[in-house]
């Protein structure tokens, strides 16, 4: 047992012992699951766009398998994809899904007790976790979302109870029970996390942007909930703020900045450092532009409704759901607000929802005037699109961009 998972026990060994509260955080999620696997004690996959506090309530191990890919030191994930095309999984399945079957086929996932997934974002997705509780065996829980929930009563109803079905299902795997003392101690420390997320993303409205961005947190799928990723959320907030305080900016000098729907190339994190060598700034990926309420502790059932209008906004969900409005007002205010120069829009090839907003958002981007390039990315293999050939559209986008200016176009 112990051989498996080597490169991330490795990972674990370099971080356990670190000060800095993030590099503590992921430590600890590591470790958790690391020791879930030595111990044999549940662990609960939690796909990406479904948030890990009602696991941290319960004392089970949340593992969003796509983290397991992307963590610092990771391995690539070309085995894995290779693994998953030669089972026939077509290559416009986006990174995510393809990943995860992967992996499962190689050994390289700890293995799932039980799943939970919602209906969002994707079908790549939905397909993705049926294989995989086809290869594991493992009980899969199907969070339903309706079409529209935003002002439908009725619709947000069904999701809550449909939420209350994924906790049912989770005790009913782990025998554990939900203990609500415990699930609102977990409610309010998660809100002390949103209000720090919240007050991050409102400094990085700032001209020009204090910190290269984009602003966000991965715990909402490991710990939050939990004090030490509150440290960590709030560690980044002090930065941040501290950068304010003294001007300081991302850029020596900002050219341009850029509104980026949707994704980061996630395979490639030096992409931002590239642009911003050339003056050019992410303010916001519309990913994680999304707003949240504070969670109504007063009562267990006002605790379960809060966690389950929150998690439809965390992301991917927020805007892969519903009608292509949503996605397309957000990029669009999220310019406004944020007083981008331009958006640039990278969509994988199976994204079928994202890409179904293109034709709508490059017309209003006309009408209005806004510079706005669309290009091809998978979000996690480089071999679908080269890096050459992302710079190639990227650079060449920021330069017309640039020109524009100049011009006071
Ligand atoms: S990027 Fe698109 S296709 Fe990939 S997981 Fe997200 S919603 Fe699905």
């Amino acid at each position: 047992m112990t051989e498996k998972y080597q490169v991330h026990r490795g990972a674990y060994e370099l971080l356990k012992g670190a000060e800095d509260p993030n590099t503590k955080n992921i430590a600890q999620w590591l470790g958790g699951v690391l020791s879930a696997v030595d111990e044999g004690k549940p662990i609960v996959y939690n796909q990406f766009t479904f948030w890990g506090d009602t696991m941290v309530a319960m004392d089970l191990q949340p593992l969003a398998p796509e983290m397991w890919g992307l963590l610092p030191g990771a391995a690539s994930s070309f085995p894995a994809l290779d693994a998953a095309h030669d089972l026939g999984i077509p290559p416009e399945m986006c990174w995510a899904g393809r990943y995860v079957i992967g992996a499962t086929l190689l050994d390289q996932l700890p293995p799932p007790s039980m799943m939970v997934l919602p209906s969002y974002p994707c079908d790549n997705c939905k397909t993705a976790y049926q294989v995989i509780a086809e290869l594991t065996g493992a009980p899969l829980y199907l969070v339903d979302c309706p079409y529209w929930v935003e002002d439908d009563e009725e619709a947000m109803e069904y999701w809550v109870n449909q939420y209350k079905g994924a906790i049912s299902f989770m005790e009913e795997i782990s025998g554990k029970k939900l203990d609500y003392d415990r699930l609102k101690e977990v409610a309010e420390e998660s809100n002390r996390y949103i209000e720090y997320w919240l007050e991050g993303k409102e400094l990085m409205r700032v001209k020009p942007l204090p910190m290269k961005g984009p602003w966000g947190g991965g715990e909402i799928l490991t710990s939050i909930g939990l004090p030490i990723a509150t440290d960590a959320i709030k560690a980044r907030l002090d930065a941040l703020k501290a950068r304010v305080a003294n001007g300081e900016t991302a850029v020596p000098e900002e050219k341009v900045r850029v509104v980026w729907n949707y994704l980061p190339v996630l395979w490639n994190p030096k992409l931002f450092n590239w642009m911003a060598e050339m003056g050019a700034v992410i303010t916001v990926t519309i990913n994680s532009w999304t707003s949240f309420e504070p969670i109504d502790t007063s009562t267990p059932e006002s605790i379960i409704r809060g966690m389950a209008k929150r998690a439809l906004h965390g992301y991917m969900a927020r805007q892969g759901r519903g009608s292509s409005d949503i996605i397309i007002e957000d990029t669009l205010n999220a310019f406004e607000e944020y007083q981008g120069d331009c958006i640039i829009v990278n969509g994988a090839f199976g994204c079928k929802w994202l890409r179904g907003s293109y034709g709508y958002l490059s017309d209003l981007c006309r009408e209005r005037g806004i510079p706005v390039m669309m290009f091809d990315a998978d979000i996690g293999d480089s071999r679908v699109v080269s890096d050459e050939e992302v710079k190639a559209r990227v650079g060449e986008f920021l330069e017309t961009v640039m020109e524009r200016k100049k011009g006071g176009a």
